[in-house]
């Protein structure tokens, strides 16, 4: 029971989308992200079940989340929430190779 990421191909492998689905009833929605990881970030930016938000609240989230940013409290740089994920395996990397 939960939501859920589908990632897949288009016809000719050439395009990548990332769609939610609701596991308890099998259906899709909201947009058609990038892939699996954006869908992830985008999950989090959001902060509650998806499933809760009409279709026109969701799109407008993902619009906000397409071109809003937050503050990295490792290094308090400005981040694009697309770029999130990235920036904290960055980190990640740092603090593994400082070891
Ligand atoms: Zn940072």
């Amino acid at each position: 029971m939960g939501v859920r990421v589908i990632e897949g191909h288009g016809e000719y492998g050439t395009e990548t989308g990332a769609v939610l689905i609701c596991s308890t009833s099998g259906v899709a929605f909201g947009p058609v992200m990038k892939d699996a990881e954006e869908a992830d970030v985008f999950l989090e930016f959001l902060g509650v079940d998806a499933r809760v938000l009409s279709e026109n609240d969701l799109m407008a989230s993902y619009s906000e989340f397409l071109n809003g940013t937050r503050i990295c409290e490792d290094c308090e740089a400005e981040v694009a929430h697309v770029d999130w994920k990235e920036h904290q395996e960055d980190h990640e990397y740092e603090r593994l190779r400082a070891e």
